[in-house]
């Protein structure tokens, strides 16, 4: 074999494929509910979109970005992430100017070079979703709401909704000097990557992976602690929604989203069940990103929600998928007019909406049955020459191995009402 998937992809294969359509079918059911539509965007964007939107003290654009030149010399990056291209093209096809709220879900595909594990894929996928146009907390708690539910629609039992406020540019200078102050003895133990974040955005510190700068974050000044009153204000209003909607939550002071536009709300959904990427869902506000992509000032608030740690968890859940069914109809033919009769027959019931299928292998007709089986068909059609001229087929039930005869331009009623 000439090489294997590059490191940290995975092929779904097709006996996945039923597990992957029923959550997208189920997100995209939910997004209707909650009245979100569809915006898809490239799969890449210029570089420095990410670089803005993601913002460069990440570890996103710090070290996870697939970053190339193209032949026209541009610098163009792998999505990374969902909401930095959503913003771009709100902004782009100026929606800001259209009905407020804007509401957006959405279905990518996402590229970080990362250290893959289970549940960290350097290619992986995410569900999205974006409001835009609003600073109203019922905005925060409609989409946690959402995130709640699907969670739970998809047989999720053990996980956690954690809640906090980042702030915002007013209240959380106060509160990275207070960080600086506070980390100060031990900045010559901070990781290399954080010693730069000390100065540029000391916050990003407490969401460092590094063992001994999670020990050194230990005791930290909590931003919750230097919110200013419209924070604080925005932070009891979100409780209040939530309460009001039965949807339970454990404030988390430590939360501090990749992003580093996010602004007050900031939330994860966690689980114990899948080891230490236990974040299925992610979100938070970030009320400055369309300004700093060049749009007018707009709040926005977001979440994404990694489709394979969805699954993982799932399973760990023990939730059993409906498995897909084998085909409605199998043809067995047998001689060349069996053969052209029953291809006929094959695209006749195809096009009144039938799985059906028939022998593309040359096999005869005792194989043809045994493949049937194989493939778990519901009902053969046996078409034989001499049948044929007698104008009488047998229809099987592959199941109870009952067998009825019909007249060939019957077989497609027979077929249909007894499906
Ligand atoms: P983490 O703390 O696990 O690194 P993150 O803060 O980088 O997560 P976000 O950028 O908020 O994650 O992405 C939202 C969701 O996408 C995560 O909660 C997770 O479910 C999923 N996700 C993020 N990175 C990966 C990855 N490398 N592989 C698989 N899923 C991922
Ligand atoms: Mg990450």
């Amino acid at each position: 074999m000439l090489t294997g998937a590059p490191k940290g992809t995975k092929d779904m294969m097709p006996d996945q494929a039923y597990k992957w359509h029923y959550i997208e079918k189920a997100f995209e059911d939910i997004c209707r509910r909650y009245g979100f539509t569809e915006i898809r965007t490239p799969e890449f964007e210029h570089t420095e979109l990410f670089k803005r939107g993601v913002g460069d003290t990440t570890d996103i654009v710090q070290k996870e970005m697939y970053t190339f030149e193209d032949y026209g010399g541009r610098s163009i990056t792998l999505r990374p992430e969902g909401t930095s291209p959503v913003v771009r093209a709100y902004t782009e096809h100026k929606l800001y100017a259209g009905v407020q709220p804007s509401k957006f879900y959405y279905n990518i595909s996402c590229f970080r070079y990362e250290k893959p594990q289970s549940g960290r894929l350097r290619a992986f996928h995410q569900f999205g979703i974006e409001t835009f146009g609003t600073l109203d907390m019922a905005a925060d708690a409609e989409i946690i709401s959402l995130a709640h539910d699907f969670i739970e629609e998809m047989g999720i039992t053990d996980v956690e909704l954690r809640i906090n406020s980042v702030g915002c540019p007013q209240c959380r200078g106060r509160h990275r000097e207070a960080l600086r102050e506070f980390l100060k003895p031990r900045y010559n133990e901070l990781c290399d990557t954080c010693k730069a974040r000390y100065e540029k955005n000391p916050m990003r510190i407490l969401d460092c992976k590094s063992p001994v700068c999670q020990e050194i974050v230990k005791g930290a000044p909590l931003m919750l602690d230097y919110l200013c009153d419209d924070c604080r204000e925005a932070f009891e209003e979100l409780k209040e929604n939530l309460d009001a909607m039965g949807i339970e939550y454990t404030v988390d002071p430590g939360i501090v989203r990749g992003l580093d536009y996010y602004t007050k709300t900031a939330f994860e959904f966690v689980t114990t069940k899948i080891g230490a990427q236990g974040t299925v869902c992610g979100g938070g506000r970030y009320d400055h990103l369309v300004e700093e992509i060049g749009g007018p000032s707009t709040p926005g608030v977001g979440f994404g929600l990694g489709k394979e740690r969805l699954l993982l968890t799932m399973e760990s859940c023990g939730v059993e998928l409906p498995q897909p069914q084998g085909p409605d109809v199998f043809i067995v033919t047998m001689g060349r007019e069996a053969k052209a009769a029953g291809a006929r027959l094959l695209r006749e019931l195809r096009q009144a909406g039938l799985a059906a299928e028939t022998d593309i292998m040359g096999r005869n007709m005792k194989k043809q049955l045994k493949h049937a089986n194989a493939i778990k068909a519901v009902k053969a059609v046996i078409i034989g020459d001499e049948e044929l001229s007698k104008n009488s087929i047998t229809v099987k039930d592959m199941e109870t191995s009952e067998q009825i005869s019909v007249p060939m331009d019957k077989v497609k009623e027979v077929l249909t009402v007894n499906r």
